[in-house]
């Protein structure tokens, strides 16, 4: 919470080169499944979090944007890629997977089922591991050490001994 009591929220990319800061309440958070949003972030969906009505400030760099259509642009991380967000006349909004805590960002609404790809309503079906779960067909996975930004802001990033 801020000084005046206003719900903040961060996140940013997973290299740590963008970092956001939105403080106000967010608005719809949703999962698009048209045919744009799925070549703009690489994968069946994208969910979003509308961040109009709050203040939005780019705590470290700033994304690179795509303008995807005479409408829109689409921002992400130039160093890493990282899909980051969809900016429309209406508004900004975030994808809600690179915040810190995207847990608490329940998406209730679908658009663009147009385009929805037929499996994704059965992922949930699929069986189901976890990472560790055949660690003896991916042994590096017992010794990997992650290179992503942790979730919470860095006084620094990379750290020193990386940099
Ligand atoms: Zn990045
Ligand atoms: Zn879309």
């Amino acid at each position: 919470m801020s000084l005046d009591n206003r719900p903040v929220y961060t996140g940013g990319c997973q290299c740590g080169a963008v970092r956001f800061r939105v403080e106000g309440a967010l608005g719809d958070a949703s999962v698009c499944h048209c045919r744009m949003c799925q070549k703009a972030s690489g994968n069946f969906y994208l969910p979003l979090v509308s961040v109009r009505g709050a203040k939005l400030d780019w705590t470290r760099g700033e994304p690179k944007r795509f303008r995807s259509s005479s409408a829109a642009l689409r921002g992400f991380c130039a160093e890493c890629g990282t899909p980051l967000t969809f900016e429309a006349p209406d508004g900004v909004a975030l994808a809600i997977a690179a915040f810190d805590d995207p847990a608490g960002i329940v998406p209730t609404i679908q658009w663009g089922t147009e385009a929805k790809l037929a499996y994704v309503d059965h992922i949930h079906e699929l069986p189901g591991e976890d990472t560790m779960a055949d660690i003896s067909s991916a042994p590096y996975l017992a010794e990997l050490v992650s290179y992503q930004h942790p979730d919470h802001d860095t006084e620094q990033w990379p750290p020193e001994e990386r940099s």
